[in-house]
């Protein structure tokens, strides 16, 4: 890039984080030294309050209120109490979301429930480009529902042609989590509404990434991860949302102890509870709920409207920086370039997109790669500045122009990429 070209990048970059409403939350989370982590939409970064908050949880809800701690420390509350925080989030109203199990088992769930909210009707509808989670969890729940099957947009037909009388659910990923398109949640709701199906939005790329509204939008069922823009860390706990019109109706096959009305009745028959916990299967998993907690003390403060005009701030910049020398490159950008349409992520494809990302996490700039040529960079509105986009960038075109990335071989050598 012309070093004018560049300089002109910095000072935009300079303004924008002189300006920027969220710069003080970078500070809130552990950095590790010299590394631009653009990773934060497969796993966030460590909210620095996130170890005091365990070690509390297990010294002192633990070590010393063991057993007593289910009620004096709220512990079996705590999947419900986390439920309506991170509710904030995604534009749901109290008394409709629970934390627990993972995304897929929570995937599983919600499709069970609109599947028995929706008798007679046989069809599952989502797109061959969904994450492969949730799409076997569709094929396991329609192995076992006799007559029903999963119709996949790019595979089967259009979308719109799939979703007619017949189908009984429409379960798509919000954001996409390889070109990071964003899908229309008013419109396809309605669509699938009009057909007289439910839907289920996987909130994975959503939640902390953009404005989600699933009370205003009228969805029926969302799920999502915490590990991922919630910053819950590993193992961290998912979410599942169940719209308040549909919960005293809603039942899955998954009927465990804790989602019974009363679980310490030990009764032999099931009846589940009234509120969220008749989501829940089995005891709660409190110590990952800590980093949710420390972290979710963070999202608080957090204007969502904010969030969304600095991701794309962000992503802007680093789309029109690395636009100066992609095409010479053989870099093609495989997310959408329109902002309504674009998550908190940028992706580029380039045939050589593993070896390249090997030599950029070899200079400390973190992205990953996708299956078969997707080089995706996530981008963090909490913990990254416009001046960290533009050392990544720095850094990404002295890569191509040097050459230096054909030292780490072509193909994926039979692994992920691990970092
Ligand atoms: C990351 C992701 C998941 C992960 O599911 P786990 O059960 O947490 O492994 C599910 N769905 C989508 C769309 C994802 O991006």
């Amino acid at each position: 890039m012309q070093t004018h070209a560049f300089a002109a990048f910095e000072a935009r970059a300079r303004a924008l984080d002189a300006a920027d409403p969220l710069a003080w939350s970078k500070a809130e989370f552990h950095h590790p030294e010299g590394l631009i982590y653009l990773d934060g939409n497969s796993l966030g970064l460590l909210p620095k309050a996130a170890v005091a908050r365990m070690v509390d949880v297990m010294q002192r809800e633990w070590g010393e209120g063991l057993i007593a701690s289910w009620n004096t420390a709220g512990w079996f509350t705590r999947s419900l109490a986390l439920g309506d925080r991170l509710g904030k989030l995604i534009g749901a109203a109290p008394g409709q979301v629970a934390v627990g199990d993972s995304t897929s088992l929570n995937v599983f769930k919600a499709i069970c429930a609109a599947l028995g909210l929706r008798p007679g009707r046989r069809k599952i509808v989502s797109e061959a480009s969904n994450f492969p989670t949730d799409i076997y969890m569709m094929d396991g729940a329609a192995q076992l529902y006799p007559g029903h099957e999963v119709k996949l947009a790019g595979r089967d037909g259009s979308l719109e042609d799939l979703i007619d009388e017949d189908t009984a659910l429409v379960a798509l990923t919000q954001v996409d989590f390889r070109s990071g398109r964003i899908h229309d949640m008013a419109a396809l709701t309605k669509r699938a509404h009009e057909a007289g199906a439910l839907v289920m939005w996987d909130l994975a790329h959503s939640a902390g990434a953009i404005e989600v509204d699933l009370d205003g939008c009228e969805a029926d069922f969302a799920v999502g991860c915490t590990y991922k823009y919630l910053n819950a860390g590993p193992g961290g706990p998912a979410f599942i949302y169940c719209a308040r019109r549909h919960l005293k109706e809603a039942r899955h096959p998954l009927i465990g102890w804790i989602g019974h009305a009363d679980p310490f009745a030990f009764s032999v028959g099931f009846e589940p509870a009234h509120d969220m916990r008749r989501f829940l299967s089995g005891t709660p998993v409190v110590l990952s709920f800590a980093p949710l907690e420390a972290s979710l003390d963070i999202w608080e403060k957090v204007d969502m409207a904010e969030l969304r005009r600095k991701s794309l701030s962000l992503t802007g910049l680093f789309i029109d920086m690395v636009d100066q020398f992609a095409s010479r490159h053989g870099l093609a950008l495989a997310t959408p370039r329109e902002e309504r349409l674009r998550g908190s992520q940028v992706s580029w494809s380039h045939p050589e997109g593993f070896a390249i990302m090997k030599a950029l996490i070899a200079d400390k700039v973190v992205g990953d790669f996708r299956a078969p040529d997707i080089l995706r960079f996530g981008f963090t509105p909490l913990t990254l500045s416009h001046a960290d986009v533009v050392e990544a960038v720095r850094r990404f075109e002295r890569i191509l122009e040097s050459g230096a990335w054909r030292a780490y071989g072509a193909g994926r050598e039979g692994g992920a990429l691990v970092t």
